[in-house]
């Protein structure tokens, strides 16, 4: 059986070994590209959400490889997320094609359904022990994979020479992606790590700092978000990101992993008190906790016509305003062009460098 899986910023790689040691053949997705978007916004209502639109058109380009089936997550609360399987299902059987969208709902939305699902997908002559040590494996490679993304984001602000950490971090993921057992992958792990700090830096600058909130596909897809933060890495601002793959299985997310789910909530709580679905909530918990921390900006990533993220953004401006953060949104759709992109975060730069500077000026006067 040829399986493939939604493309999520490097996750491919972790993916790619999980599927291959259950005995089935992975088909690596493509990086979403303008060609996944387009068949992806051919054949998808007009108004779903971009995160829709690249899962449709990656499943086509799939298909094309020789996928028969897909496995992606289902969704609970009032977020479109969870009839994205249904349909996907339909649309693809509609245009003729004999291809299975296998959707795994969140474990706590009905744990017996989830573990009836985890059942087809465990071989069966394969022990639970053994499938759930291959599971833990290739999370451990997850969170490798994670934490050199990360550190790839610190250390980008303080090269010295331009380009370099970008390079380290293509070492790290090459050398992650040929490890294959639970010992290789700790010792590449190590490995990764001297790699990336052997990257020179100027650890003198003190960069703007940015907080990156908003809906979990477009924040952790870099090709859906213009590469929003290896770009602003390169324009020599530190970055931090709501999101990761696997602190989100955690639910625990936020400012180095210190601040979990329930933390996010509460910061939120003045603001907003209702689960509004998707990471409405978070989005709103996460620019206070970028407030406290010291952070120059925020930046929200929305898919146009996300509710979740469309309600935030209603109460954005007076968390802003009552936080004294800046906070920018960006809505991404099929139409978004990175140069306009682009000029934005220019343009967004430029206002947090001189309330940076107004705010020295005002504490030397005081
Ligand atoms: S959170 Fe927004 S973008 Fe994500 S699936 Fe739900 S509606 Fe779509």
């Amino acid at each position: 059986m040829k399986i493939t899986y939604p493309h999520m910023g490097y996750s491919y790689i972790a993916f790619k070994m999980l599927i291959n040691d259950l005995g089935y053949e992975p088909v690596v997705p493509p990086e979403p590209s303008k060609r996944t978007i387009d068949l992806g916004a051919r054949y998808a209502p007009e108004f779903a959400c971009i995160p829709y639109k690249v899962l449709l058109g990656t499943y086509l380009e799939t298909i094309e490889m020789g996928a028969e089936m897909a496995i992606s997550s289902g969704g609970v609360g009032p977020c479109r997320a969870g009839y994205y399987g249904v349909m996907h299902q339909k649309i693809l059987n509609e245009l003729g094609y004999d291809f299975k969208v296998f959707i795994l709902e969140p474990p706590q939305s009905n744990y017996l359904d989830f573990i009836k699902k985890l059942k087809v997908l465990k071989p069966s002559v394969m022990s639970w022990r053994t499938f759930i040590q291959l599971i833990k494996k290739g999370y451990s490679k997850l969170e490798a994979i994670d934490e050199m993304e990360f550190l790839m984001y610190r250390f980008m602000p303080y090269e010295i020479s331009k380009g370099d950490t970008a390079r380290a971090f293509k070492i790290a993921l090459d050398m992650l992606d040929q490890a294959q057992t639970e010992d290789e992958i700790e010792d590449a792990r190590w490995e990764c790590r001297k790699v990336m700090a052997k990257v020179p830096q100027d650890r003198s600058r003190d960069p703007l700092k940015i907080g990156i909130i908003g809906e979990i596909y477009v924040v952790l897809e870099p090709a859906v978000n213009f590469y929003i933060q290896k770009t602003l890495g390169e324009m020599g601002v530190y970055t931090d990101r709501s999101i990761w793959l696997t602190s989100y299985a955690q639910k625990n997310v936020v400012v180095e992993g210190k601040v979990g789910e329930r933390d996010i909530h509460e910061m939120a709580h003045p603001y907003l008190n209702e689960m509004i679905g998707g990471h409405g909530i978070n989005s709103i918990g996460e620019i206070v906790i970028y407030a406290k921390g010291g952070y120059d900006g925020v930046i929200q990533l929305a898919p146009f016509s996300c509710i979740p993220e469309i309600m935030a953004k209603g109460i954005v401006p007076r968390v802003s305003r009552e936080e004294g953060i800046p906070v920018m949104t960006i809505f991404i759709d099929e139409q978004t062009a990175a140069a306009g992109v682009l000029t934005r975060l220019e343009a967004f730069l430029d206002l947090l460098q001189r309330r940076r500077e107004q705010k020295t000026v005002k504490e030397r006067l005081a």
